[in-house]
């Protein structure tokens, strides 16, 4: 894990895919900025010793994307599900862990900034670095997403290999049920977009290397999260009853990939403002 780890405060209570629409304010003040205002789904923000904060630093509201800065903060870390940081000055940050029904390894948190002060140094990409924070936005997103397809094909495996293990353990109608056509099949159509979704996003990663593949992340991982869906409840199904248990892995990778599809950019804004744009307006 970084040191320190930083968590990324882009989505607000009311936007999230329309990134250029956020609000939180940045105020200019002797010395740097003041930050007022509400974020959400900030995950890991209790541990996090740095906030990357995405604040409209510009009141004009005719600026549209332009108007907007991004800032470090620097906080305390904490463990547990709440937290409150105050600073010397007064600015006070709070903190609520949202309960979700999957990916509880960690957890994304409601963050309120109170006159929450950030020193002119802490300013992304220094002076020149005012008005460009929706740029650094979506620049870092690729490098999520391609991240996001990478972890949709680590919980495909660990489903796979569950889905594999328990057809050779289970029996039904006196034989195991990977003996069953119908089971096979499953499995080796698993293997198969396993199989796929992986060497897409080796090649996308490839892309990526070369400084390119901005629209491609988008789509291996509008590609990679929607099969891992499909493929942890095909996993699921294989275990019959006992893939709704919580005791058995299945159910958690079932709602783990549930998520995939929603952050880092939720499937419909990247087929339509970057694959759709790219491929069709871009002609
Ligand atoms: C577990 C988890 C962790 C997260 N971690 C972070 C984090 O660390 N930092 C952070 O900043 N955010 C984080 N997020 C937030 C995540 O990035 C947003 O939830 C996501 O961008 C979608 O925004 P929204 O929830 O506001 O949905 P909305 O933007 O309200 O969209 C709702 C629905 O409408 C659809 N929609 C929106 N616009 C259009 C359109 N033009 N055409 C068609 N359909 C559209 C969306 O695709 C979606 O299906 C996290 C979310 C979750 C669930």
């Amino acid at each position: 894990m970084g040191q320190p780890l930083c968590a990324i405060a882009v989505t607000e209570p009311d936007t999230g895919s329309d990134v250029a629409a956020m609000r939180l304010k940045a105020t200019k003040c002797e010395g740097g900025w003041i930050l007022d205002g509400a974020k959400t789904w900030c995950t890991m923000a209790g541990k996090a010793g740095l906030l990357l904060v995405l604040a409209r630093s510009n009141p004009d509201s005719s600026l549209g994307h332009k108007g907007l800065s991004m800032f470090l903060v620097e906080k305390d870390s904490y463990d547990g599900h709440d937290f409150e940081y105050r600073q010397p000055l007064g600015g006070v940050l709070t903190g609520r862990a949202i309960a979700t029904i999957g990916y509880r390894g960690m957890h994304s948190y409601e963050v309120f900034f109170d006159h929450v002060f950030v020193p002119d140094d802490n300013l992304v990409g220094g002076p020149e670095g005012e008005g460009k924070g929706f740029y650094f936005t979506m620049a870092g997103f690729a490098g999520g997403r391609i991240q996001t397809a990478a972890r949709a094909i680590g919980v495909m495996q660990a489903a796979f290999e569950k889905a594999v293990s328990y057809s050779q353990e289970r029996k039904a109608f006196g034989k195991l049920i990977g003996d069953f056509q119908r089971t096979r099949v499953k499995l080796a159509r698993m293997a198969t977009l396993l199989t796929v979704s992986r060497q897409f996003t080796y090649a996308v990663g490839r892309l990526m290397d070369q400084g390119k593949g901005q629209m491609e992340a988008s789509m291996v991982k509008l590609f990679t999260c929607r099969t891992a869906e499909w493929l942890t409840r095909e996993a699921m199904q294989i275990h019959g009853g006992m893939g709704y248990a919580e005791e058995t892995p299945v159910s958690r990778y079932f709602l783990d990939a549930r998520v995939l599809s929603i952050f880092e950019g939720a499937e419909e804004t990247l087929a339509l403002k970057v694959i759709a744009r790219s491929l069709i307006d871009a002609v």
